[in-house]
């Protein structure tokens, strides 16, 4: 994969369809990003193709179904440019992947860490899944595009890459247990992400240094998932919370879990800090009260195939503390950036959000600290 993250890209985007020999390109771009980049891109390219040509994403909602309806109209086509964020990028990333057509990401919003990632996620039935799809054959990361999206975006790519503290402890834990070998630390930079955590008034004051970072971090990860051949590297706990929350209620896929993972710290943090054993009693919710019978029996069956009888006594607590970022840690940095913090600060109902977190680790099956809770 070739990768751009500079300043001003628009014109070295003509220039590397023009050494990869792309001669029919295809931009995938919604209403926003159109009037953000696309349209201008669409006018750049008109000077070196013919025809141009171009495809709207309308509403702007990452489903299956708008992948497989792109794919079909893919016709005489050299290379897809998706020009957008996650939304965008899935789509087309998933289209590319049906239709067997490269693709290149033209990113509007460092929102996510999907542009490097090889897989989509994508809606179907109202369930968001995971698909394998392409991976592009470039990424441009434009600067000035991404310094100059909304201040939300960027939180939620902030939220999507501090979740590494949550996810490390947990694949580590799983690893420690025997149960998970092919853990490494090599999926993970923290002296990137200590380096964006210093530079969080950067991102604030639109400091392109700062969303340098963030966009190096991203990239980071979406390899580290591709190499690691799962989204084990970016998605443990917190993202299963996070994934539950937003099929009720939506939002950017960032924030989501940049909420999820402040709970997930500190419930780990609890849980380290008293040798693994919980220190409250709770009353579980139960899963029947909010799911179908198909969607219950389908969580019962991930359950049952996780280990119960573990030892304990063989997991290193001081190593797994050694790669966490203390939960009030999180907290100052949430609100030096302005993230939400608590689950109303989502508009979220907190009952349900408590209940969803005794749910999430019926609906995959990572072993994670949810599964000593
Ligand atoms: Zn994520």
């Amino acid at each position: 994969m070739d990768l751009f993250i500079q300043s001003n890209l628009q014109n070295k985007l003509a220039n590397y369809l023009q050494q990869r020999g792309y001669k029919k390109i295809t931009i995938v771009n919604d209403c926003n990003t159109y009037k953000v980049v696309a349209e201008k891109l669409l006018n750049n390219l008109s000077n070196y193709f013919e025809p141009r040509n171009h495809h709207y994403i309308t509403p702007p909602k990452a489903q299956l179904s708008k992948a497989q309806s792109l794919a079909k109209q893919l016709k005489n086509v050299d290379c897809l440019i998706a020009v957008g964020s996650g939304t965008i990028n899935d789509i087309t990333k998933y289209a590319a992947h049906l239709a067997g057509v490269p693709y290149i990401s033209y990113a509007t919003a460092l929102s996510m860490n999907g542009y490097a990632s090889s897989t989509a996620s994508l809606e179907y039935e109202g369930i968001k899944t995971s698909y394998p799809a392409t991976q592009a054959k470039a990424v441009f990361i434009d600067l000035d595009i991404v310094s100059a999206a909304p201040l939300e975006l960027t939180k939620a790519g902030v939220g999507d890459s501090l979740c590494r503290s949550t996810t490390q402890a947990d694949w580590l834990l799983a690893n420690q247990l025997g149960l998970d070998d092919e853990y490494s630390s090599e999926y993970f930079n923290i002296t990137l992400e200590q380096q964006l955590i210093d530079n969080i008034d950067g991102l604030l004051s639109g400091d392109i240094s700062a969303y340098k970072i963030l966009a190096e971090l991203l990239v980071f990860t979406g390899q580290a998932m591709n190499k690691a051949g799962s989204s084990k590297p970016a998605s443990q706990a917190e993202h299963m919370l996070a994934h539950l929350m937003d099929s009720k209620y939506g939002g950017y896929h960032g924030l989501q879990v940049a909420v999820c993972t402040l709970t997930i710290a500190q419930l780990q943090q609890q849980l380290l800090a008293n040798d693994l054993k919980p220190s409250i009693s709770r009353k579980y919710a139960k899963l029947d009260d909010y799911f179908t019978n198909e969607q219950v029996e389908k969580f019962k069956k991930i359950y049952a195939s996780k280990p119960k009888n573990i030892d304990l006594n063989v997991v290193d607590i001081k190593a797994i503390k050694a790669v966490t970022l203390g939960h009030s840690d999180l907290l100052n940095i949430y609100n030096k950036l302005g993230l939400p913090t608590t689950s109303a600060g989502l508009g979220w109902d907190d009952g349900f959000y408590k209940a969803m977190l005794d749910i999430a680790k019926y609906t995959r099956d990572r072993f994670t600290f949810l599964d000593l809770h």
